[in-house]
């Protein structure tokens, strides 16, 4: 695959040409580089009509076989990784490495996936029968996804949706069309037709495949705020739903931590694709005993980081995605300066053309301050003074998110100790905060309902199915 390139969406196997388009901007520039298709609602049944046709046969189709064609959709993004970083860079906004570890990372993500097996229970009810529990596809998936890890967040619903033998419409965000689109012009080449189909579109086509009566189940992520609207409509035809949604983690800095070894991994536990990840962290309690040294360590990377097109190299940080939520993040920049709360880096918004904030530390804001208590998913992190840890927990758990989290020491019995007080779905000790294929990630509360990776997320993708039979006698 070369770029520039006619992206299309992919509807039974086949490019569909579409009516109309929309403009895709690069953040970094703020002008339109390429365009995407405009679904039609027409378009969207025939999506449906051809994942139902496509669905027996695929769930019939040997596990062995579905798992080689979903390793092979790995490899295809693995072969193409250069290609795709490259509009990935321009789409999304995230600098070259970030966006080729993305593109990779999906494709060994989806190899991973592969290597993965249903349980199937057999047993004995004590009352003279035996029985088979198999967990069944459930049919057709509608997978919704937003834009900060476009490739990344689909493979996560598609490896398990196709390997457990779903068939599947995806849509990406309108911000970030291109790489998805592209995903699904590769995979016709290893997938049957109707088994993987890409649409995409505006603010209408959410909706309608929440709506349609074709589809059988949801697995959304985005903000919590739409979650409760995809929940709403699934529910008159009820879908079943997961839904990984918002998240204000906290980590937690403990005084034994050592300062000059952890400054670093915690600045970018934070800060990583501009702190646009559901995971990073968004609250950074520090003990009283090391607060202005890792305070002071944290302003100079923060002051240091290079940020700029993520297509230059050299760049670290790129800019925010899109002017929707770069001016929800200028609007919390503008409370934070409203209210008087210290800086300790950063502060207003970056010269234009480009979506750019600098990194911003705040300095010991009230915990009822907005950048406190609201998901920010921008550069822009409260710094919060505790001087005792039973204070620290409560105050971190006193959010309406629990989606993940994070301790900090030298002892890690200790953090972890900590990490299980903590009401969230992941908690991740003295590291970065990186999800794996084998384990399952759920949030509670208001980050989320259901479950994605491991085993407990494929099985989101069935339902179960139980075989009694007499016991023979004799
Ligand atoms: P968003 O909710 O605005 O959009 C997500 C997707 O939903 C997009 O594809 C969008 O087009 C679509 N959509 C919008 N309205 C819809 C509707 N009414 N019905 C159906 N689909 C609709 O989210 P966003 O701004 O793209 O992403 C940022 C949010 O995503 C943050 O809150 C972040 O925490 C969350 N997120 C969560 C996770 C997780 O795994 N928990 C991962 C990444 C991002």
């Amino acid at each position: 695959m070369t770029f520039p390139h006619d992206f299309s969406m992919t509807i039974d196997g086949r490019a569909a040409p579409a009516d109309g388009h929309f403009d895709v901007i690069n953040p970094a520039t703020e002008r339109a580089f390429a365009s995407a298709p405009e679904c039609s609602r027409a378009q969207l049944d025939e999506a449906v009509a051809s994942a139902r046709a496509a669905f027996p046969v695929w769930a019939a189709t040997p596990m062995e076989t579905r798992r080689k064609c979903v390793h092979a959709l790995g490899q295809l993004l693995i072969d193409n990784a250069e290609t795709l970083m490259a509009v990935l860079t321009m789409e999304q906004g995230k600098p070259h490495r970030e966006a080729r570890m993305e593109v990779s990372g999906s494709g060994m993500r989806l190899q991973a996936i592969a290597t993965q097996d249903l349980p199937t229970l057999h047993a004995d009810d004590g009352a003279g029968r035996l029985f088979e529990t198999r967990h069944m596809p459930l049919g057709v998936v509608g997978a919704i996804v937003p834009w900060n890890f476009p490739l990344a967040l689909a493979v996560f619903k598609l490896g398990p949706a196709l390997l457990t033998g779903n068939t599947v419409i995806l849509k990406p965000s309108p911000f970030t069309p291109l790489t998805t689109l592209a995903m699904g012009e590769l995979a016709r080449a290893v997938l049957p037709p109707g088994v993987f189909n890409v649409v995409s579109g505006g603010d209408a086509l959410g909706p309608w495949i929440t709506a349609h009566q074709g589809i059988d189940k949801i697995t959304f992520t985005g903000s919590t705020q739409t979650g409760r609207r995809v929940m709403e409509s699934a529910a008159l035809t009820l879908k079943r739903v997961t839904l990984e949604l918002g998240g204000n983690d906290a980590a937690i800095v403990l005084p034994d931590a050592d300062v000059r070894k952890l400054a670093e991994q915690l600045f970018w536990s934070a800060f990583t694709n501009n702190g646009q990840l559901c995971i990073a962290t968004k609250r950074l309690y520090i003990h009283d005993a090391i607060y202005r040294p890792l305070t002071t360590e944290l302003a100079e990377l923060a002051r240091t980081v290079k940020v700029g097109d993520g297509a230059q190299p050299g760049t670290q940080l790129g800019p925010i995605n899109n002017r929707p939520q770069y001016q929800r993040v200028l609007g919390l920049l503008q409370d934070i300066r409203d209210s008087g709360y210290t800086v300790l880096a950063g502060g207003g918004p970056a010269p234009a053309p480009g979506y750019f904030v600098p990194v911003t530390l705040v300095d010991d804001p009230p915990d009822a301050s907005r950048i406190v208590r609201e998901e920010q998913f921008g550069p822009v992190l409260p710094l919060l003074r505790f001087s005792d840890i039973d204070d620290a927990i409560a105050r971190a758990n006193a959010s309406e998110f629990g989606l993940g989290g994070s301790v900090w020491s030298a002892d890690e019995d200790r953090a972890a100790a900590v990490a299980r007080r903590l009401d969230t779905g992941s908690v991740f000790i003295n590291g970065l905060p990186r999800l794996s294929a084998f384990a399952p990630f759920a949030g509670r509360k208001q980050s989320g309902v259901g479950i994605e990776g491991g085993i407990e997320g494929m099985l989101e993708f069935t339902s179960p199915q139980t075989v009694f039979r007499n016991r023979p006698t004799g």
